[in-house]
């Protein structure tokens, strides 16, 4: 059994990540990666030329949708509202991409597949509550992600919607000798080769402070 213990550490980086939020259907977690995907921008390559769904309303959603856009033949956009959250500038872009068709007041219900992949997906409108089958090959869910950082509230600073806060160009926060790396501190790139390279500044900024706590020390003896 897992025993509590307390550690104690001169210096410590956070890297808790973010988790991609999901619809919560049990169809889309068995098609987890076999057809449904949290990354338009990691996974997207894998569907070019084919025909993909993807549910967001944000400016994230309308992003990835016209990411998506560029490599496969046609995007349905699931918007559960009749309006767009996203930005008036992402909403022209998405309305004015040919391929994308926007579905609004529309509610993904299953992911339907074969056993193996995505083969479609089950939709509703909730207003009439008219049901309908579309045939996809990815399902891409894009509803937003939340940063694993309920540990650390009211010890770090972070936004309003829970990402750490980093002094800008470094990974120090508000706490002296705390460093925070990777998306738990980046909602914007959330990709592995920007979590990486901002682990190796916090790696660079914790062995920094340590040198200069040390040659505190030595100089104050
Ligand atoms: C489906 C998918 C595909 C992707 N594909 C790509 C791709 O092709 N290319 C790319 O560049 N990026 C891709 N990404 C994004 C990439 O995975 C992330 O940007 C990267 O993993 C972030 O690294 P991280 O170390 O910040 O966080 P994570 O990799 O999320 O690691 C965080 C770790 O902290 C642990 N943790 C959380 N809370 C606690 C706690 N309280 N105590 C202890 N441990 C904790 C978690 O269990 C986890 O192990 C993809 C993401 C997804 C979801």
């Amino acid at each position: 059994m897992y025993k509590r213990q307390t550690i104690t550490a001169d210096t410590v980086i956070i890297s808790t990540g973010a988790t991609a939020k999901w619809l919560g259907l049990p169809s889309e977690q068995k098609y987890n990666g076999f057809g449904v995907s949290a990354c338009a921008v990691c996974d997207g390559f894998f569907f070019k030329g084919q025909d993909v769904a993807i549910v967001g309303a944000g400016d994230t959603a309308a992003e990835e949708a016209t990411y998506l856009a560029k490599l496969c033949k046609k995007v349905y956009m699931l918007v559960r509202r009749d309006e767009f959250r996203a930005s008036k500038a992402m909403v022209h872009r998405v309305l004015n991409t040919p391929n994308i068709e926007v579905i609004y007041n529309s509610e993904a219900k299953e992911v339907l597949g074969n056993g193996k992949n995505v083969t479609g997906l089950k939709i509703s409108n909730n207003k009439t509550g008219e049901e309908k089958d579309i045939e996809v090959e990815g399902f891409f869910v894009a509803i937003g992600h939340k940063p694993n950082t309920d540990i650390f509230k009211g010890w770090i600073d972070m936004d309003e919607t829970g990402y750490l806060k980093t002094i800008p160009g470094t990974t120090k926060t508000n706490v002296e000798g705390v460093f925070a790396a990777g998306d738990v501190q980046d909602h914007y790139y959330r990709q592995a080769v920007t979590a990486a390279g901002s682990g190796c500044m916090a790696a660079l900024d914790a062995e920094r402070y340590l040198a200069a706590k040390e040659h505190h020390s030595e100089v104050v003896s």
